[in-house]
């Protein structure tokens, strides 16, 4: 949530202070949830189709459209918005958001930004996490009294979960801003999208194709992925990485060209 040109150009570590709260009461209540781009996160669809009761590609097809990135050609998921004139968030009602316990990452990380910075080191590349506030003229939480660090906040908007959940697959976020990057073609748009949000579709391509057949993967993982919708997520990401060539982050089996083939 939150334009560009509202970004605060400073970084920010764990410890910063601020003072703010957002509550029912406040003038602006839930002017940020309308006409806004909100990318969406592999695990915020994860929860949403939970709570929601249906599927990952109803779930697509209702509430979300796919954005494909100028620059990098990923193509992403992004919360519709009403196309009424008040161009509001499909969860938003007088009350609120109807959704607010499982309301997607960038949702709960509102007025606090993340970024992370690739740094080479002695030992390898690695990564650094820093925070940035978004103030917006028509946000008033800032004016509030409730003092909070980053942390606090992040702890208490319960966000560390999701970042657990979407660390790998936020690796492929950040490739969307480095320079000189293949085109993906269609297919591969499919596949980066199907391995990221679609869930259910996914899962029955790995375990109702020839996948398996094709791919070398242990069985402790494949009884993970079966059963565990955020593990299917994370083995979505070396998937991704193997479509886009970025690393071998699969082993083809050495019979795999008769499967290959059919
Ligand atoms: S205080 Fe800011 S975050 Fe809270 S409802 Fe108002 S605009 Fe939204
Ligand atoms: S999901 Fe909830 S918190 Fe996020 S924009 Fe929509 S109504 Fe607002």
């Amino acid at each position: 949530m939150g334009k560009m040109d509202s970004v605060v150009p400073e970084k920010h570590p764990l410890s910063s202070k601020f003072q703010f709260r957002c509550h029912k009461d406040i003038k602006c209540f839930t002017q940020c949830c309308r006409n806004i781009e909100i990318l969406l996160t592999p695990y915020d669809v994860i929860r949403l189709k939970k709570r929601l009761e249906i599927s990952s590609a109803e779930f697509l097809e209702k509430y979300a459209y796919m954005k494909i990135d100028d620059k990098s050609s990923h193509p992403y998921a992004i919360l519709k918005m009403s196309e009424e004139s008040d161009k509001k968030c499909s969860f938003l009602t007088e009350d609120g958001c109807t959704i607010y316990t499982d309301r997607p990452a960038n949702c709960r990380n509102y007025p606090v930004g993340q970024g992370t910075l690739k740094k080479e080191s002695e030992s390898g590349p690695t990564q650094e996490e820093f925070y940035f506030f978004i103030r917006e003229p028509h946000c008033y939480g800032y004016n509030e009294k409730k003092e909070w660090t980053i942390e606090s906040w992040r702890k208490d908007q319960e966000v560390d979960g999701y970042d657990e959940a979407n660390r790998e697959w936020k690796e492929l976020l950040l490739r969307k801003n480095l320079p000189g990057q293949v085109e993906l073609d269609e297919k591969k748009q499919f596949q980066f999208y199907m391995a990221s949000y679609d869930m259910d579709r996914f899962w029955k391509f790995v375990f109702e194709s020839d996948f398996l057949n094709v791919f070398d993967i242990d069985d402790e993982t494949v009884e993970k992925i079966r059963n565990d919708e955020v593990e299917l997520a994370k083995f979505g990401v070396k998937y991704i990485q193997y479509v886009m060539m970025l690393k071998e982050s699969l082993k083809v089996k050495k019979d795999a060209d008769k499967y290959r083939k059919k």
